[in-house]
């Protein structure tokens, strides 16, 4: 079984990206949503905290790291740790947060899927002696976003690497990104089997942003729009290298990657989530404890909304603690994940739309309340939208007995 109540190593973890969310992102964060930008001078101060909270590099609970073998392999923090601290990000701002300097989305697939030299290559350059850098991911387009397996950027070999043609949308940190893993086909006749994952550099020719979408919530994160044309990539760039894809044979190859990529960041964005519905309760608990006492019948009902919301959170929590933990344990989390990240995602919309309704018209008037609203709605719909999380579930209910869907 496992245990509810934090480590020490936890708690400590919580307790300083507490901190940093109420000090450094809270005061900028209605002026960053106004103006649509993280300020760079903030990022240059952050750079430093902002990597290591991106990467999640909390490191181990030392207990754990202290053990050697197969014993300190099952006591992994890495996932908890993560959700943990990202629900923190989430309640301090989660357009700031996803603006952190760090490798992003880009990370998990490098760190899972890379060679040793990849690794080396793309993941050393977040460092707090260098400047802000970010890292991007980029599978999204006009035609593919939930069927991801309908991508139709094409990647051509050729001497010395690939030529690759396309449209990315929707990007994250895609124009300030030092590198974008880029998704592309080798064949689409191949299906699946045909997707190689690219690391594209930034300035390489023929790989250029053009527009920034102006979004109704998390206004501060860039989403950018890619364009690649005849973009020559080199062989070394090739996430995984040849040998990566031919050892699969015919087997989902490139897209396998991705989605070994969502089963790691549903839960952390499904923390975020989590943090959003918590910050707008937590607003709106504090007024309410304070003003409606004075309004007898009213209280009552503010009461049962608020014991609603609180539930719906707790359980969110739960369910993505649950998929953390069968990350770090090294268990497929692929339905937990799913789960955690549409219920998420759901409660984030409803509690804060139950907060607004609570405070009346004072909560639409730039309040912080407001924000939250305009920024959970992204949460169900980017890492895979809350039909997709539940069709995945399904599958999961299925194929036990031989069910294929
Ligand atoms: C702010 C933002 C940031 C993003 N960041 C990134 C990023 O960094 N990298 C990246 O690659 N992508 C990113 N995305 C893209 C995001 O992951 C996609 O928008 C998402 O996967 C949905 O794809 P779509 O927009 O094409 O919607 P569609 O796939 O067209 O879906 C439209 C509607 O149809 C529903 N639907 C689709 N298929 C089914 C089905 N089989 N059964 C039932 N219902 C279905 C969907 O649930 C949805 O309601 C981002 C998006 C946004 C808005």
């Amino acid at each position: 079984m496992i245990s509810y109540k934090l480590s020490s190593h936890q708690q400590q973890v919580k307790d300083v990206v507490h901190w940093f969310a109420e000090n450094e992102m809270r005061p900028i964060s209605l002026e960053a949503d106004k103006m649509g930008r993280v300020p760079d001078d903030w990022l240059n101060k952050i750079n430093q905290l902002g990597i290591q909270l991106n990467t999640s590099s909390f490191g181990e609970d030392k207990k754990s790291s202290q053990k050697s073998g197969k014993k300190a392999k099952s006591e992994r923090q890495a996932n908890r740790l993560a959700v943990i601290a990202t629900e923190e990000l989430g309640w301090g701002d989660p357009a700031i947060a996803l603006t952190l300097p760090g490798p992003g989305l880009g990370g998990p697939p490098v760190q899972s899927s890379g060679t040793p030299e990849q690794k080396e290559r793309f993941l050393s350059i977040f460092s707090k002696d260098e400047p802000p850098r970010w890292g991007a991911y980029a599978l999204t387009e006009p035609e593919a976003g939930s069927d991801v397996s309908g991508i139709l950027t094409t990647a051509q070999k050729t001497t010395g690497g690939y030529i690759l043609n396309g449209q990315k949308i929707f990007i994250t940190n895609g124009a300030r990104a030092s590198w974008v893993v880029v998704f592309a086909t080798i064949d689409r006749s191949l299906g699946r089997a045909g997707h190689r994952a690219f690391v594209v550099e930034k300035g390489t020719p023929g790989f250029s942003c053009t527009r920034l979408a102006k979004k109704m919530g998390i206004r501060a994160s860039e989403t950018a729009e890619l364009l690649l044309e005849d973009c020559f990539v080199p062989e070394e760039n090739l996430l995984g290298g040849e040998s990566y894809y031919e050892n699969r044979g015919s087997g989902p190859s490139g897209f396998r990657v991705a989605m070994k990529t969502f089963d790691n960041t549903r839960p952390i964005v499904a923390a975020m989530a989590i943090g959003i519905a918590r910050a707008a309760f937590e607003y709106t608990l504090d007024l309410v404890r304070k003003e409606y006492p004075k309004h007898g019948r009213l209280y009552h009902l503010a009461s049962e909304k608020l014991a609603r919301a609180e539930l719906e959170i707790e359980a969110a929590r739960l369910l993505t603690w649950e998929a953390a933990w069968k990350a770090d344990i090294g268990q497929s989390n692929a339905k937990e994940a799913a789960m955690c990240k549409a219920h998420s995602g759901k409660i984030a919309l409803e509690v804060c739309a139950g907060c607004l309704e609570l405070l009346g018209p004072a909560g639409l008037d730039g309040q912080i309340v407001e924000k939250l609203y305009r920024d959970a709605k992204i949460f169900d719909i980017f890492e895979g939208t809350n039909q997709v999380q539940h069709l995945i579930t399904a599958r999961h209910l299925y194929e036990p007995h031989g069910v294929r869907v």
